[in-house]
């Protein structure tokens, strides 16, 4: 059996299990394995293994392998400049780092000239820690409104990256509170905003994500290895 395999049999019961203690099946959560860095090759061997969605962070690498790559769900996870929008609208069926109304209407614009609708997560800055990209919670209401004025753009949910931590448990903190904003959205009602994905959790502290609510969890290293940068 290949590591690769080995790591996704091994996350697959930590998933089970982490869906489980918060009342969910494993249906209920969905593992983007977070492919940056990564060659066409071993991104094959991963689909092979059964992997249904793959996170790319660079529009570019998303060019580079995209004809390569296996039939797969892509999503773009990183962060994304106005320019490079026209890179990934209508590849990536999900858009995670939507953080402000530039963004979103030129996501708007691409996707119309496309003629299709274009899902994207709201990404937020739950820590406050300033390196975080992201925005205020109390920014959010105002991208859900704008995105009531648009057509091709959908919001399916929030996205986080919480700090880099050795211990998940400080985290905890972070996910619960975007959990909450998250079920406060739902119990509202906005055009074109469908609250149903909870996007948060990575390699070193997935488990806990989804025990706070977590339904997307982003996994890299913990699959394929220490990335190594050019
Ligand atoms: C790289 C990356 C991940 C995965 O990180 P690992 O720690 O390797 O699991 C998740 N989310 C985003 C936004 C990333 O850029």
């Amino acid at each position: 059996m290949s590591y690769i395999s080995e790591n996704l049999k091994h996350i697959e019961e930590k998933i089970a299990n982490a869906a489980l203690i918060s009342g969910r099946k494993r249906d209920d959560i969905k593992l983007i394995a977070v492919t940056k860095t990564h060659g066409s090759d071993i991104i094959n061997e991963a689909i092979s293994c059964g992997v249904t969605d793959i996170g790319e962070n660079r529009p570019q690498e998303i060019i580079e392998k995209y004809d390569d790559v296996l039939p797969v769900t892509w999503h773009m996870i990183g962060h994304l400049q106005t320019n490079k929008v026209k890179y990934v609208v209508g590849k990536t069926s999900l858009i995670h780092s939507v953080d402000s109304l530039k963004l979103m209407d030129e996501i708007e614009r691409h996707a119309k000239k496309r003629g299709i609708v274009q899902n994207v997560l709201i990404e937020v800055n739950i820590s406050g820690e300033q390196s975080k990209l992201g925005i205020r919670p109390d920014e959010i209401d105002a991208l859900l409104e704008h995105a009531g004025r648009l057509q091709n753009v959908m919001v399916q949910g929030l996205m986080t990256v919480a700090p880099k931590t050795d211990n998940s448990m400080t985290n905890r903190l972070h996910f619960n509170n975007i959990h909450r904003i998250f079920i406060d959205i739902q119990n509202k009602t906005y055009d074109n905003v469908n609250m149903k994905y909870l996007s948060m959790g990575m390699s070193g502290d997935y488990e806990t994500a989804i025990e706070a609510g977590a339904n997307m969890v982003r996994v890299g290293s913990a699959i394929f290895g220490t990335r190594k940068y050019q």
